[in-house]
């Protein structure tokens, strides 16, 4: 997904024709700064004279944002024609600016104070219930030195990311593909996340789980977390364990031991940065 781009009249969410159905996408450019929605578009004649005013105008009136939709007009071939009507819409609903159906153009003034004055009415992104609906974004991140509670976790050792989490090798795995996946945000417990929060913790989790299954080759996982001091957590900052698990490598579930005890044990000594660097270099292709 492209983020919004800052241009001389304001930032600029980009999107095209088929994506001014999908909300979700406008919700998220608003989220990332847009105050300007554009959608390029060759509508067809049916679906533009049911639906092309209306989905342009409830995505400007939702994101508070001016949308401008450049349309295609005219017949392409026999049995291909567009709808045209290429709109300028403010952010209050409103038509600004329109062409007819002829090959046209038309003009509107992008007034940001506007955008702002409108949004500091009707604060409507201040209001939504994260606790009862989140916006989910499958969202990649740069790489970027991150903390483990307070220990610093390289850029090197991190292997995927997103808003709001990061997966990284462990110091000292128990087994042989054993990674550990973390918000950002340092928090000791589960219960302190937001729900976006959690809902992405647990969306990367799978992912990456898929991931060592297909490159360890195994057909199960242990995924585990340690909420709290008293059930084994060593580290105050939420992780989530995810171990690569092979027939006989533990017995009786005596995994749940060992995780309570590996970082102590003193013949199991931590790995060098350059190794955790290689893993997750690999597991960082693999993502
Ligand atoms: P827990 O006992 O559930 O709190 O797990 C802490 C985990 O963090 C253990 O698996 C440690 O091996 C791992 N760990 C501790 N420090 C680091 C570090 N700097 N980088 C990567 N993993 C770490």
């Amino acid at each position: 997904m492209t983020p919004p781009v800052d241009t001389p009249i304001g930032r600029l969410g980009l999107s095209i024709c088929y994506d001014v159905r999908f909300a979700e996408l406008s919700l998220w450019n608003r989220k990332k700064g847009a105050q300007i929605l554009s959608f390029p578009s060759a509508f067809t004649l049916n679906t533009g004279l049911a639906h092309w005013e209306t989905l342009l105008r409830a995505r400007a009136i939702e994101t508070q944002c001016y949308v401008v939709a450049a349309a295609q007009t005219g017949a392409h071939n026999p049995k291909r024609q567009s709808y045209g009507h290429a709109m300028v819409v403010d952010p209050w609903g409103a038509v600004v600016a329109q062409c007819s159906e002829r090959v046209d153009m038309c003009f509107a003034e992008i007034d940001l104070s506007y955008v702002a004055s409108l949004r500091e009415m009707q604060p409507v992104f201040t209001h939504r219930r994260a606790d009862l609906y989140t916006l989910h974004v499958n969202e990649k991140t740069d790489s970027e030195d991150l903390k483990f509670a307070t220990f610093p976790i390289p850029a090197a050792h991190i292997f995927y990311s997103t808003t709001h989490t990061f997966a990284f090798v462990n110091l000292k795995p128990v087994t042989d593909g054993h990674v550990l996946i973390s918000p950002k945000r340092v928090t000791q417990h589960l219960t302190d996340l937001s729900d976006e929060e959690t809902a992405d913790l647990f969306i990367v989790a799978k992912k990456v789980q898929k991931m060592l299954e297909t490159h360890h080759n195994v057909q199960a996982s242990t995924i585990c977390v340690q909420d709290g001091k008293e059930a084994g957590q060593t580290v105050p900052h939420v992780h989530i364990h995810i171990l690569a698990r092979r027939t006989g490598d533990f017995g009786d579930n005596e995994i749940y031991q060992k995780l309570a005890s590996h970082d102590k044990e003193p013949e199991r000594k931590p790995r060098s940065s350059e190794q955790m660097a290689e893993e997750a270099e690999i597991y960082r292709k693999l993502m």
